[in-house]
Parts: C-alpha cells; sequence; structure tokens
C-alpha cells in the first residue's frame, strides 16, 4: 500500500508511522517528492487489517497498491525515473542514450577502436560481454576478467561509461570494480538469487526480458531487484520467442508503451537480439525511438564475418553512424533528444 502523508507531516509524524510499521514486520519504501512523502509499505499487509492508518496524525490518505509489482509500479512513483551517472549522463530524462559495441570483448585494440568509433557517432556507452551466455558449451565463453580490464581500458581512452553482463552471483564484486551498469542477460531473468544480491548494490542495472517472459514477469523480476534496495533499474526489451522464424525474435515494441504505463522505470531496446539480422536493426531502432524508448543496444563489429558471436546482427561502424544520424530525427521528431 502507498500512505501519502501531509504536506506538513512533521518528522516525528512520519518516524511514528514508519516505527508502527516496521514494529509489523513490514518493508518501508520513502519517496520524498518535491511536495509530499509517500511511504510505500512492502509485506503482507494483512497484519494491518485492525489498524486504521488513516487516523494517524500526519497521513492524508492510504491507497492500496493493486499491481503485484509494487516497488516498480507508477502507482507508486508517478514521475520517470532517472538514473545520473558520474560523468553527468542521465538516462530516463529528454535525451535518449545508446549503448553500443561488440556482443563479446575480443581483442583489446579492436574493442578500443570500436569504442572511438561509437564514440564518435555518438554513443554514451560501450557495451561488450566478458562473460557471456552461450548455448554451447563448446562456443566461446568470454575472456572473464581479462575482458573486463579492456572494457576499463577503453573508457578510459574515449570516456565512455560500460555495459556488461553478469552471469554468476560470485562474479558480481569483480564485475561492480569495472562496469557501470550490470546487464542481467534474458537467460538470468528469473534468476531470482541473482536478481536479489545485486539488489543488495547501488549500481544501475539493466534487467532484460527473458526469452518467453511476460511483462509482468518482467517486472516481477526488476521488483525483486529494487525490493532489496536498488533502485536504478533500467527495463530491456530485446525480443520474444514467437512462431516466427524469419527473426531471430520478435521485437515486441508494444511493450515499450506498455512498460511506460505500468512502470516509472526507463525502458531500453536492443534491436540487434531483437531481429537477429543486421540489415533490420536501424528500422526497429527508428521505431523503437518513435515508440517511446529511453535508450538503445546496439552491437557493432568491423568485421562481422570474423566476430565470436553474433556477427550476422552486428553493424559495421560507418552504418552504426549512419543510423545515429537518423535516429537524432526520430529522437527531434518525438519531442526527445539523441
Ligand atoms: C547480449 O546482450 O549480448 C545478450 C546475450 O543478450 P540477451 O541476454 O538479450 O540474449
Ligand atoms: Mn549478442
Amino acid at each position: 500500500m502507498i500512505i501519502v502523508l501531509k504536506p506538513d507531516a512533521t518528522k516525528e509524524q512520519i518516524d511514528h508511522i514508519v516505527e508502527k510499521l516496521k514494529g509489523f514486520g513490514l518493508q518501508i519504501h520513502m519517496s520524498k517528492g518535491e511536495e509530499r512523502t509517500i511511504i510505500g509499505v512492502i509485506g503482507d499487509e494483512r497484519v494491518l487489517a485492525n489498524q486504521p492508518l488513516e487516523v494517524f496524525p500526519g497521513v492524508e490518505k492510504v491507497m492500496p497498491i493493486l499491481q503485484p509489482f509494487k516497488l516498480v509500479s507508477r502507482e507508486f512513483k508517478k514521475e520517470n525515473t532517472v538514473i545520473e551517472f558520474d560523468n553527468g549522463v542521465k538516462i530516463g530524462g529528454k535525451r535518449i542514450h545508446v549503448m553500443a559495441g561488440p556482443c563479446a570483448v575480443e581483442e583489446k585494440e579492436l574493442l578500443i577502436q570500436i569504442a572511438e568509433d561509437v564514440k564518435a557517432a555518438g554513443a554514451t556507452f560501450i557495451r561488450g560481454g566478458a562473460f557471456k551466455p552461450r548455448t554451447s558449451p563448446y562456443a566461446f565463453q568470454g575472456l572473464g576478467p581479462e575482458g573486463l580490464k579492456f572494457l576499463s581500458e577503453a573508457k578510459k581512452k574515449t570516456g565512455l561509461l560500460v555495459i556488461t553482463e553478469v552471469m554468476d552471483p560470485r562474479d558480481i564484486e569483480l564485475i561492480l570494480q569495472y562496469t557501470d551498469i550490470i546487464q542481467i542477460g534474458a537467460r538470468n531473468m528469473q534468476n531470482f538469487r541473482l536478481l536479489t544480491d545485486v539488489g543488495g548494490y547501488e549500481k544501475p542495472v539493466l534487467l532484460k526480458r527473458g526469452l518467453s517472459a511476460t511483462i509482468k514477469e518482467l517486472l516481477m523480476s526488476a521488483e525483486y531487484i529494487m525490493s532489496k534496495g536498488n533502485t536504478k533499474v533500467m527495463l530491456c526489451e530485446r525480443g520474444i520467442r514467437t512462431f516466427e522464424t524469419y527473426t531471430r525474435n520478435t521485437l515486441d515494441l508494444s511493450a515499450v508503451p506498455v512498460i511506460k504505463k505500468l512502470s516509472h522505470l526507463p525502458v531500453i531496446v536492443d534491436p540487434s537480439h531483437g531481429v537477429g539480422k543486421w540489415d533490420l536493426v536501424a528500422p526497429m531502432a527508428k521505431a523503437a525511438i518513435a515508440a517511446g524508448a529511453d535508450g538503445l543496444i546496439i552491437e557493432v563489429h568491423p568485421n562481422p564475418e570474423e566476430a565470436f558471436s553474433d556477427g550476422e546482427q552486428s553493424l559495421k561502424p560507418k552504418v552504426f553512424k549512419e543510423l545515429m544520424k537518423e535516429l537524432r530525427l526520430v529522437a527531434q521528431a518525438v519531442g526527445r533528444e539523441l
């Protein structure tokens, strides 16, 4: 439930309510807005059946949250969440941000070259997996810790922020030292232990939609992270499995406005995994911005034929640069910046 406090509620009154709720074993999430404070109450609310919270001094009204996801919901927080990074980049505001780079981190010089190219084209993040979730145990699994170091060097050289995937709770502490966003991949969207552990840090998280996950399941997974205290969550539409086989996945762009309606969290679209073919990436990237996405994550590789993974969906830097120009126009047309 949500407890809306009166604009003039005193600290003593607020503390009193919080103490009472904690006494019932409930979790409290305070949201201090410009005009008033809202208390989000999480837990089994049946314990409050005989507690008329409305009569507590300082309380204006008490409202149930009807959705199964609470902290994630727009009912809980009306304004869009904006996630700010050290260098001033903000995701979730007017400006759209593009994360670009290879599927997997390969050689150091190659990664730095890609970082320089995508930066020149206007990207703000370098992407690249050091730990790769591969269908086959015999496929390239990523460079591991060495790959993380390469990402850091690319950051140092270009000033780009870093996004990279974590697959195992045991790697979180290590990856945190090298990344600005922790990516949780589609295959781990319901790895609840991983979600819970990542929720214990303040590092922003990009949570990708599972291969066959509903929007509600995606939001419930985000709730796992937020319920542990990490509020910096971005949701990523990256295509879902359908009966269609022409594309690798079916990019569900309707998820963008649906999530925007249900949640205050920023939405990022991954057209690369969404379609799986490089020549379909541009139209879907444009459509994603038109649909209201706050950012894009796009695979770029100068030599797609030789990429260790996902070459068929990777854009060459020159194509990426052209796309960025077109995306700027689409962004402008829908009242955004890029
Ligand atoms: C990736 O971003 O390279 C990736 C593995 O994505 P997903 O988890 O969406 O398949
Ligand atoms: Mn990939």
